[in-house]
């Protein structure tokens, strides 16, 4: 498959995209990890993502095209991808669409995961990410079994530098302004598929039955 998942930060498209991986091979490709993996080696992109990153604002789109761009062109692309947390701006979406193109690539769909900002809010303060492998976990509904500890690669799990509750506000306000627009973006496009899900599986179920139909 082929698809975006939209939604704002702690909707569960990293989750979702795990899962899908499992299903048909697709590979999740998400833009947050990409970058944070930069800062943490220190490369000449994550010098310039970092302070954008830990305020909660956006980098600039020309440095997300340019990573998008390449890595679209790699071979594990050619099984599925599933876009997890890009596009994130108009800009980012009109170019995708001429890449796409470009490339002879066709998407399934877009899909919006829509979730209350009370759950959303609850589930970003309480979030804890592995610094090594990225896996992600909950202090209250899903800690890893040795605290501190990540149970797949035994890297430190911590609180995102994002994570604060400021850096917060100010990500869900950016994703109101910048990244909702995408919904009608999509929906125009006509390939916009709307779940209203908080859990995983209700939201996995509804995209399998769409491309089923
Ligand atoms: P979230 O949990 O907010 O969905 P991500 O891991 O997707 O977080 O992204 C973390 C940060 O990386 C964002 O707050 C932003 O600074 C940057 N980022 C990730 N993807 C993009 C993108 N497509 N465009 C601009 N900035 C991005």
């Amino acid at each position: 498959m082929k698809l975006i998942l939209l939604g704002a930060p702690g909707a569960g498209k990293g989750t979702v995209a795990k899962l899908l991986t499992a299903i048909d091979g697709s590979v999740q490709i998400s833009t947050g990890d990409i970058l944070r993996a930069a800062v943490k080696d220190g490369t000449a992109l994550g010098k310039e993502a970092e302070a954008y990153m830990k305020a909660g604002d956006l980098v600039p789109d020309s440095l997300i095209m340019g990573i998008m761009g390449e890595r679209l062109l790699e071979d594990d692309c050619k099984n599925g991808f599933l876009l997890d947390g890009f596009p994130r701006t108009i800009p980012q979406a009109e170019q995708l669409k001429e890449l796409l193109a470009k490339l002879n690539i066709k998407l399934d769909m877009a899909v919006e995961i829509d979730v209350a900002r009370e759950v959303i809010l609850d589930r970003l303060t309480t979030r804890r990410t592995c610094a090594d492998c990225g896996a992600i976990y909950n202090v209250k509904s899903n800690p890893p079994k040795e605290e501190g500890k990540c149970d797949k690669c035994g890297g430190p799990v911590v609180q995102r530098d994002d994570e604060t509750e400021e850096a917060i506000s100010n990500r869900l306000d950016v994703y109101n302004e910048k990244t909702a627009p995408l919904v009608n973006f999509y929906k125009n496009e006509g390939m916009l598929l709307s779940v209203n899900a908080t859990s995983s599986d209700a939201v996995i179920n509804a995209i399998q039955e769409k491309l089923a139909s």
